[in-house]
């Protein structure tokens, strides 16, 4: 299969490129398009063999369920037969944008999309691209992040292609997205609600809204997310992650690699660290925000010079620093 990537405005998205989109989509084809987290990997979220085709191009694990995106609130009526209030609530504070909740599924979700599980995760992305591409199949898509299964996601088409060419129809390339992290997951069919996954919406804004919730960490035991089980986000190299500030473990982290023969790469922010210039990396905004839109790209381009360990500095676990931290740890997993 050739993988075709079209250029797409982000504010003005080409009708025209949009239906060619959308007709593939029709065929059961697959398209990767751009959301404000990451690109995602498009099928039609009712026919099943285009969502099996999804698996199988990510290579992704059958039990770890979609995100189904749409496009206007219609169509969660053929999702759910039941958004509690508290998920109105949270919907109409934060759609479309980079909260997904995970509701009861209606009988017309193919067992193929929720991976057996009675209940179903669905989010509006906002990008207007995902959004009109929606529109104009009519019907919501699934979007799991557009990367082969435990790689760093794709923040940008070129992410995509390296990782999915010759694997899916067509590539929808609208520059790089604008939060790079995936969207905050959380399960409202319990009271209170539980975050699965930290994501781009902050546990801090959903809970001014809200009062408390919960997150699987609060829990510590059986319910959470089929995708947190596995290892995750993480480049070929190995990474090490260094708490903030530590120069002193940084340093000696660097010559101890160095020793052992390995090529050493970095992602830091702080003033207190300085790596030496003779080794690659990546010194990262201290704007929290920044940094979150820069993580994949830069483990990604760090794999791209061949550097065997990558010493990351840590943040702090709050706001979007969270997600962050939970991307880091899951990907400096042996
Ligand atoms: P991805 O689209 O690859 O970024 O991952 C989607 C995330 O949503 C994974 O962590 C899934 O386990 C989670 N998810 C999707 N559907 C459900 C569901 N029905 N219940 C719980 N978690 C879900
Ligand atoms: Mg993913």
């Amino acid at each position: 299969m050739k993988t075709q990537i079209v250029k797409v405005s982000l504010e003005n998205p080409e009708y025209n490129i949009i239906h060619i989109a959308a007709e593939i989509l029709k065929i059961g084809g697959l398209v990767a398009f751009p959301t404000e987290t990451v690109y995602g990997l498009g099928a039609d979220a009712f026919n099943p063999d285009a969502v099996r085709r999804v698996f199988e191009a990510k290579n992704r694990p059958q039990d770890n369920p979609l995100i189904v995106h749409i496009s206007d609130y219609n169509q969660l009526m053929e999702i759910t037969d039941f958004i509690p209030e508290v998920g109105k609530i949270i919907t109409n504070a934060f759609w479309p944008g980079p909260l997904t909740i995970v509701v009861k599924a209606s009988k017309f979700i193919p067992t193929v999309v929720t991976g057996g599980m009675e209940t179903v995760a669905v989010r509006m992305p906002k990008n207007k691209v995902a959004l009109k591409l929606i529109d104009s199949l009519g019907k919501p898509i699934v979007g799991p992040s557009a990367n082969l299964s435990g790689k760093p996601s794709p923040t940008t088409a070129e992410h995509v292609y390296q990782d999915l060419n010759g694997k899916i129809d067509l590539i929808l390339d609208a520059g790089p997205t604008e939060i790079g992290v995936e969207s905050t997951v959380v399960d409202i069919t319990v009271q209170p609600p539980l975050i699965l996954r930290f994501g781009g919406l902050t546990r801090e804004k959903i809970e001014q809204l809200i009062g408390d919730v919960e997150t699987t960490e609060d829990l510590k035991y059986i319910r959470r997310s089929p995708g947190t089980r596995y290892r995750h986000y993480a480049p070929e190299a190995k990474v090490v992650l260094v708490e903030r500030g530590d120069a002193l473990t940084f340093n000696r982290l660097v010559q101890k690699y160095i020793d052992e023969g390995f090529k050493v790469g970095y992602i830091v922010y702080s003033d207190e660290i300085k790596p030496d210039k003779n080794l690659v990396g990546k010194i990262v905004s201290k704007d929290i925000e920044i940094y979150a839109k820069e993580l994949f790209q830069s483990l990604r381009d760090l794999d791209m010079q061949n550097v065997d360990v990558i010493l990351v500095e840590s943040v702090e676990a709050k706001g979007i620093g969270t997600a962050i931290m939970d991307r880091l740890i899951k990907a400096s997993k042996p």
